[in-house]
């Protein structure tokens, strides 16, 4: 990782400070998107477009629809408005209690076809081996040290069935590392990504960079491993 980013950061605190962090935000869309809620319709297409991809994909990339887990869920803005509308059943993976159980209420009928609620964080999480056709990652991974990554990256990778895929969906920083001392994240530029891929002995199939968002905001890749 970037020295500068290091230094900024309080190792000691680091998942602490993220979970202070995120326990007053409100349960919303809003809330989730870091106040940018009106971004979120053009985030789902640009994640439709990525997956069809892979739907449709000839025989030897093809990912089936049986079974996706929503890492750092929130609310399930994601599950509801791209995973449950494909998968036929989703898991939800989030640390922050007060998000799942809003979840309950925000995914509506959807709900029904929500298989489990997991309160943990990414880092104490291991799926079971071949569970997955989908893991699915937004916006949460810079909440995860560079060990914590690499070693989340190798248990997701073993919990994937034939064809499965992760998906990650992230600000990318221009170079290095950048710590935010408000949420307690990291904003890794593509370059850091790849070392983090590689130490994970897991390999990009496809990327592609979202569009239509807000100039200021950073550059949002979609980059699918397995
Ligand atoms: N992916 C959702 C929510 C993004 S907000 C969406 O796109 O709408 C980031 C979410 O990650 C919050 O719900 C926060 O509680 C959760 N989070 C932060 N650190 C986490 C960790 N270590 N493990 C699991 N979830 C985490």
């Amino acid at each position: 990782m970037a020295e500068e980013a290091k230094e900024t950061m309080n190792q000691n605190t680091f998942y602490s400070d993220a979970k202070e962090y995120w326990k007053k935000i409100p349960a919303t869309v809003d809330g989730m998107l870091g106040g940018y809620g009106s971004i979120s319709s053009n985030d789902i297409i640009g994640s439709q477009k990525f997956l069809k991809f892979f739907l449709h994909a000839p025989w030897a990339q093809r990912m089936q629809n049986r079974k996706a887990l929503d890492c750092g869920a929130g609310i399930g803005r994601v599950s509801k408005h791209l995973l449950l509308p494909i998968f036929q059943s989703v898991d939800l993976l989030e640390q922050e209690k007060s998000f799942l159980d809003e979840a309950k209420t925000y995914l509506g009928d959807t709900a029904d076809r929500v298989g489990k609620y997991i309160h943990k964080g990414l880092q104490d999480f291991t799926p079971s081996s071949a569970e997955y056709d989908l893991i699915w990652c937004q916006w949460v991974l810079g909440h995860l040290s560079d060990d914590h990554l690499v070693s989340f990256l190798k248990r997701c990778k073993e919990g994937l069935m034939d064809g499965g895929l992760i998906c990650i969906k992230e600000n990318i920083a221009k170079d290095g590392v950048i710590f935010d001392d408000q949420d307690s994240s990291f904003t890794r530029s593509y370059n850091e990504m790849q070392k983090i891929f590689k130490l994970a002995d897991v390999t990009v199939v496809k990327e592609y960079t979202q569009r239509n968002f807000p100039l200021e905001l950073y550059t949002v890749k979609m980059i699918a491993l397995r």
